[in-house]
């Protein structure tokens, strides 16, 4: 069944532009997610804009290098301490980005990592995740989810994994990415050195672990959307998963939001995004929410 992603509408100008940029921050920078359904306060590890993946319709635009490699994670703090005190006293509903949907901006639904690289591939994934309860804690914010929004590539990593164990007791979500149903397919839109077999191991591996949240970009690609083929063969990786024990809370489907680097990826139309997520209910029996 869909859930209610619609009430916040797709037109806000906070929900279209999702700038990774704040005033003169390096780390932190605030949102109006559908997917999170509020504020999401997104925290960017990779300024350095490194991922193991090249995805057909990543929006970050490498030709202009990444800034620095390490996070510093006192920065982290202050930019977050100062970012969330500012949401909730209310200056970031006057700022005319968010001014029209000021409720929105009042409760801090989630700390969010994700930003113009795959967050999984730093060297302290553990510290950052600390660093951000610490934070989480300090301001009360006990109903704030923390979530990791990943390639899922480095879901077995060892820091990761202790990070993920600490986020399981601080209101932890993973959203995972999966875009396709075989290796052909994966390749072609997500473009990763990375075996395909690997990414569906650690989805699997962590949702044996606890819930995650699959989340999945449709689009067209040279005009065609995904065939009935390659769907069947998505249904049956979720499908594995499960079998498997792993626990998908919930899939998200999605399509292309702004301008792509190809111009062969192209975005979906609604009526297409709602027959393959009615596809993907039927075949798997997950529920599944819309974000066109
Ligand atoms: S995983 Fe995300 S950051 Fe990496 S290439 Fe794909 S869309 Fe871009």
């Amino acid at each position: 069944m869909a859930n209610s992603p619609t009430l916040i509408a797709n037109t806000l100008a906070a929900v279209r532009d999702h700038s990774r940029r704040y005033q003169d921050f390096t780390y932190v920078y605030p949102v109006i997610s559908r997917r999170s359904r509020g504020l999401s306060i997104g925290v960017n590890l990779n300024p350095d804009k490194l991922c193991n993946f090249d995805c057909v319709y990543c929006e970050v635009d490498r030709t202009i290098p990444g800034k620095r490699r390490d996070v510093d994670l006192a920065q982290v703090q202050d930019e977050l301490r100062w970012l969330i005190q500012h949401a909730l006293s209310g200056g970031l509903a006057r700022e005319p980005k968010f001014s029209e949907a000021p409720e929105l901006t009042r409760v801090v639904r989630d700390i969010a990592f994700s930003g113009d690289g795959e967050p999984t591939m730093v060297q302290n994934f553990l510290e950052c995740v600390q660093a951000v309860v610490d934070v989480k804690r300090e301001l009360g914010l006990t109903d704030t989810r923390i979530v990791l929004i990943t390639d899922a590539a480095g879901l077995d990593k060892a820091s990761v994994k202790a990070g993920l164990a600490l986020m399981d007791q601080n209101q932890g979500e993973i959203w995972g990415k999966l875009d396709a149903g075989t290796e052909t397919y994966y390749r072609l839109v997500n473009r990763s050195p990375v075996r395909f077999e690997r990414i569906l191991a650690n989805l699997r591996d962590t949702a044996r672990v606890r819930p995650i949240i699959i989340q999945s970009l449709f689009l067209r690609t040279h005009g065609s959307p995904i065939g009935t083929t390659e769907l069947r063969a998505y249904c049956d990786r979720l499908r594995d998963i499960v079998a498997a024990g792993g626990q998908i809370q919930e899939v998200h489907a999605y399509t292309v939001a702004r301008p792509t680097p190809e111009p062969w990826a192209t975005k979906l139309s609604a009526a297409e995004l709602e027959a393959i997520a009615s596809t993907i209910r039927e075949t798997t029996g997950l529920p599944v929410s819309i974000f066109d």
